[in-house]
């Protein structure tokens, strides 16, 4: 039984189930229709007995029947006989070979000989002489010739419909199961080509393989994701990692070199400390980030005034706040995780500042839009040509390197955009080449 597969263990269970049904069932249309054949004898005596004896009169001792009278009728066999129970009138059938004795309105059923018979008697009474009795008897059903009948019937009968039984369940096990053999096949298919991309694709639907053919496809599409996330990962660590560290090298084999005073020591060092520290950066960000797009990263929304966030993480951060202004509506609540939060804001008033002029200005503000919340940050520094605008959003893309001093990941802002889409939300920007930017985060009010 072990090695039988699903689909034959259905079909064999449902075809057994069917014949045990239809078995139940023939027992029971046996039972049902012997006694309704009974019933339906009894049924027809009683009648003609009754309306025989409205047409039988004694007179002196004698019978005396009418026109309507029927000595046989409906299989009904009716038979007159004396007091001393002599039979005067009418003809007993041939099968009958039993004498059986009188009872008054009293049907009982009566073995006579070959067959059995259902019997009525009703005692006419006569004023003046003695009376006579009314013998009614029909033959009584067979049920011998109904349960063969009936064996017959199903010997033809119940192979064909076990084997429509077996043709059925078979086909309806096959249909439920090819959802799941889609499943099989794509979860081959995947681990012998290692292509993630396949999905199985089953239409939407409430039934359990529905759900399960769903919840597949978004496992493989999950796995794709994390997987392409690595591999985007290795690549771009990797390429970007290889920068400060060809740097850090050659600073190290120079200093070995030429390096004399404590003061090209001291630059040296610099050099490499300000690498090293580009470097935990990288790690720290793209380590975030994948995290991030591989859904790892623990987020804990909650409804938070955003307002009073921005203010706290400004003191927090003890930027110079004779250049940075904070302006914040009150009550503006969002769903959100703060640490995100935090992590966007920081990065947006950090390149506000790198990218401001000196003694510029920075602006944090708060505010509300029909239904949704704005957390902008302003500068008035050297501003994104247009041009660039669509691309500063990319990982890694830096519109000019010497702008941030060789210091810059170009991974702030591509962040910033996933920590906005994390929340539901999205980044405007507005910016003039020269006259400053406009970074926006759009939140759904909380
Ligand atoms: P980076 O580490 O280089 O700052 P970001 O992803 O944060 O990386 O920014 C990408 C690029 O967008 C930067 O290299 C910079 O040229 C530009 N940029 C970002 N913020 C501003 C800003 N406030 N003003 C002008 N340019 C900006």
């Amino acid at each position: 039984m072990k090695n039988i597969s699903v689909k034959k263990k259905i079909t064999i269970l449902l075809t057994m189930l069917m014949g045990f049904l239809a078995c139940l069932l023939l027992g029971y249309m046996l039972v049902i229709s012997s006694s309704v054949a009974e019933r339906t004898a009894t049924e027809q005596l009683l009648q003609t007995v009754r309306h025989n004896t409205e047409h039988l009169e004694v007179k002196d001792g004698r019978p005396e029947v009418g026109e309507a009278f029927d000595y046989y009728q409906n299989g009904v066999t009716t038979l007159i006989y004396s007091k001393k129970e002599s039979l005067i009138a009418g003809q007993l059938p041939v099968s009958f070979t039993s004498v059986i004795g009188f009872e008054n309105g009293v049907i009982r059923k009566a073995d006579a000989g070959k067959m059995e018979y259902i019997i009525l008697d009703m005692w006419i009474p006569s004023d003046w002489s003695d009376g006579v009795w009314l013998r009614g008897m029909i033959e009584a059903p067979d049920n011998k010739l109904l349960v063969k009948n009936l064996l017959m019937i199903s010997l033809v009968a119940l192979p064909v419909f076990m084997l429509l039984a077996a043709l059925g369940s078979y086909h309806i096990a096959r249909r439920s199961f090819r959802p799941l053999e889609a499943i099989t096949a794509t979860a081959e298919a995947i681990n012998e080509a290692k292509d993630l991309s396949g999905r199985i694709g089953l239409p939407p639907g409430n039934d359990e393989f529905s759900r399960l053919a769903g919840d597949f496809d978004q496992m493989f599409e999950r796995l794709e994701r994390s997987f392409e996330a690595e591999k985007q990962f290795t690549a771009d660590a990797s390429h970007e990692l290889r920068t400060p560290v060809s740097i850090i090298k050659g600073a190290c084999e120079y200093a070995e070199k030429y390096d004399e005073t404590p003061e090209d020591h001291q630059e040296t060092i610099s050099m490499i400390y300000r690498q090293a520290d580009k470097m935990a950066k990288l790690i720290s960000r793209l380590l975030s980030m994948t995290r991030m797009e591989q859904g790892t990263e623990k987020i804990r929304m909650e409804r938070i005034e955003l307002g009073s966030l921005a203010k706290e993480i400004c003191k927090e951060e003890m930027w110079d706040l004779d250049q940075l202004e904070v302006e914040a509506q009150q009550d503006i609540f969002v769903n959100a995780d703060t640490e995100l939060l935090g992590r966007l804001l920081r990065n947006l008033v950090e390149n506000a500042f790198k990218y401001g002029k000196a003694n510029g200005h920075v602006w944090v503000r708060v505010t509300k839009d029909k239904e949704e919340a704005q957390l902008s940050v302003r500068d008035d520094g050297i501003g994104i040509p247009e041009a660039e605008q669509e691309k500063i959003w990319r990982r890694f893309y830096q519109v000019d390197t010497a702008r941030s001093d060789g210091e810059g990941t170009g991974l702030g802002l591509s962040m910033v955009r996933q920590i906005a889409g994390i929340h539901d939300g999205y980044m405007t920007l507005d910016s003039k080449p020269g006259e400053g930017s406009i970074f926006t985060l759009h939140l759904p009010l909380g």
